[in-house]
């Protein structure tokens, strides 16, 4: 199949119809994109790779990097990991406390800022420096050194992440938490600031798609069923409360973030990542899924 072909019309005519939604406000410095901004990039397991528009441009992966932690910690310690974050959607918007009393202080799913932050609480007691190394582990998927944090972004965010303060502290007052808060809150910061393009972005998640194994070297990073399980995970907890929607309409895994990013994967055959800041009432952009499901109805690529 000719993916580029279908790319360049899809991209045309989502370009040229609304562009609906919001920038973020309550990250300041998101505030600042350009809304217009829009870029696809695909990379497709047998090396059939093409983008579009602002493929090239650094965006903020905010909730994105959130399924790099997840793969990070679980490469570690295995299943152990779901004695502290559950794998049931939630139902609730990204940034919700509200299950979390009933629930014990284990968060729904890791791909929510609750599971997320304790994520990155597990990542802190069993790395050396998990900044540092977190950071090694998706340059290292991207091969790509020149990746980085955003560090006006994530003190931005830090500055006015009061929700995430309170989630922190109240995971820590229900005994999910083992490091000092605001550890564990610098780290969640500094991860959702990472700064990818939609090409490496795609390339990055490619490993997803090919069995837990990165494409350039042929390591395994994942083993096939803890693949298969984060892929599940993105599934079904992918887009927050509009993770059903995501499935009746795209019908691929996939994860959003607040930075206009969203990345989808065809087990076995391709990642795509799409970027445009606007985002709809769910946190999820408006481009973005437009994009993906005009996509995978043209391509025939839904795995349903
Ligand atoms: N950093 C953002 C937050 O914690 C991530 C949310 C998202 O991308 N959905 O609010």
């Amino acid at each position: 199949m000719k993916y580029s072909k279908i790319i360049d019309t899809i991209y045309q005519s989502v370009l040229s119809a609304d562009n609906l939604g919001k920038v973020p406000t309550y990250i300041p410095e998101l505030a600042q994109v350009n809304p217009d901004k829009f870029g696809v990039y695909f990379y497709s397991l047998n090396k059939q790779s093409y983008g579009i528009g602002d493929c090239d441009e650094k965006f903020s992966a905010q909730s994105i990097s959130k399924v790099l932690a997840l793969s990070l910690a679980y490469s570690i310690i295995g299943d152990q990991l779901w004695r502290r974050v559950d794998v049931e959607p939630s139902g609730t918007s990204f940034n919700s406390l509200i299950q979390l009393e009933a629930d014990n202080g284990i968060p729904r799913n890791p791909l929510i800022n609750s599971g997320a932050i304790v994520v990155c609480d597990i990542l802190l007691s069993i790395l050396e420096d998990a900044q540092a190394d977190f950071l090694t582990f998706v340059r290292e998927l991207a091969n790509d050194d020149s990746i980085n944090y955003s560090i006006l972004v994530a003190e931005s965010e830090k500055s006015v992440g009061y929700r995430n303060f309170a989630l922190c502290y109240y995971i820590k007052s229900l005994g999910n938490i083992e490091n000092d808060p605001i550890e564990v809150l610098n780290f969640y910061f500094k991860l959702c600031s990472l700064e990818l393009t939609c090409k490496s972005m795609a390339y990055i998640f490619s490993f997803l798609a090919n069995d837990g194994i990165r494409m350039h070297d042929r390591v395994q990073i994942l083993t096939e069923t803890c693949t298969k399980r984060v892929n599940a995970l993105m599934q079904t907890c992918g887009f927050y409360d509009e993770s059903g929607e995501f499935a009746f309409k795209v019908g691929l895994p996939g994860k959003s973030g607040v930075g206009g990013g969203i990345v989808a994967l065809l087990p076995n055959q391709y990642s795509i990542a799409v970027w445009s800041p606007k985002l709809n009432n769910k946190g999820n952009s408006y481009r973005g899924m437009k994009f993906l499901e005009e996509f995978t109805a043209q391509t025939h690529t839904s795995i349903f």
